[in-house]
């Protein structure tokens, strides 16, 4: 793309999926056609991870969506970022909305394991948003700024990061953002990025949009300068309707 940076396609599978399903899904991302110009991503639960690591022949890498905030230990129930380099997992999502508002997860939370999966080598889906409550009172930046302000205090290597720009209010609600709406914040991300890191990571990260995505609103979507990509849930779990939005034009 003129932008030069490389289109990102995630797929979120949430806390979905049994291994019937999960190799039913397998196989179809398996037969699927995607684009050679598309960095494709997908996110199963913990449990099914070194199934899925085991049996995709795509080249699409795999992503935990979650790891404890630092070095493993007596966190009961907890999975480490160690852990997921050792079962050749290369990806990680942090900061997701379900995490931040229904696991209560705070900035400050979501920054140190960043941080800490970054100095593994892991790579990172970063979510940030805000709510339907925050839009309506015109706090949609000055919450966004805020998650990206504790990002930036503690992350020093922004090339392992993919941000995902998912407003709260439209996630699983089939009525996403639209495209003007998504490329405004993307691209208010994009220069405070400039301005708090450098121009160097503003212009080469990648700032991918996530909330009801569809293969009948993604090309849409995909032609805002600002949008490098998706982060999918509820259409991530059809093999065509995924490879669809991979090949978003
Ligand atoms: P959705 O989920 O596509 O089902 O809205 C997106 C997400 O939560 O990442």
């Amino acid at each position: 793309p003129p932008t030069g940076r490389k289109f990102f396609l995630g797929g979120n599978w949430k806390c979905n999926g049994s291994k019937d399903s999960i190799k039913k899904l397998v196989d179809e991302l398996n037969a699927a056609d995607f684009d050679d110009d598309v960095d494709i991503v997908v996110c199963p639960s913990y449990v099914y991870l070194t199934q899925v690591v085991g049996s995709l022949t795509k080249r699409i890498d795999v992503a935990a969506q979650n790891c404890w905030r630092g070095e493993g230990g007596a966190f009961t129930g907890e999975i480490s970022a160690d852990q997921l380099v050792d079962v050749g997992v290369k990806w990680v999502v942090a900061g997701h909305a379900e995490r931040r508002h229904i696991l209560g997860e705070t900035n400050t939370v979501v920054a140190l394991k960043c941080a800490y999966a970054i100095s593994l080598g892991l790579n990172v889906i970063i979510a940030v948003g805000e709510t339907l409550f925050e839009r309506e009172q015109n706090l949609t930046n000055d919450v966004i700024f805020e998650q990206l302000q504790s990002l930036t205090s503690k992350i020093a290597d922004w090339t392992k990061v993919v941000l995902a720009y998912e407003p709260v209010w439209a996630i699983g609600t089939g009525k996403a953002c639209s495209p003007e709406e998504a490329q405004e914040v993307h691209l208010a991300i994009r220069e405070w990025m400039k301005k708090n890191t450098s121009e160097e990571v503003s212009s080469s990260l990648r700032i991918i949009y996530g909330a009801s995505v569809s293969s009948s609103t993604c090309n849409d979507l995909a032609k805002q300068h600002d949008i490098d990509g998706f982060f999918v849930g509820g259409a991530a779990w059809d093999g065509k309707e995924f490879a669809a939005i991979a090949n978003s034009v």
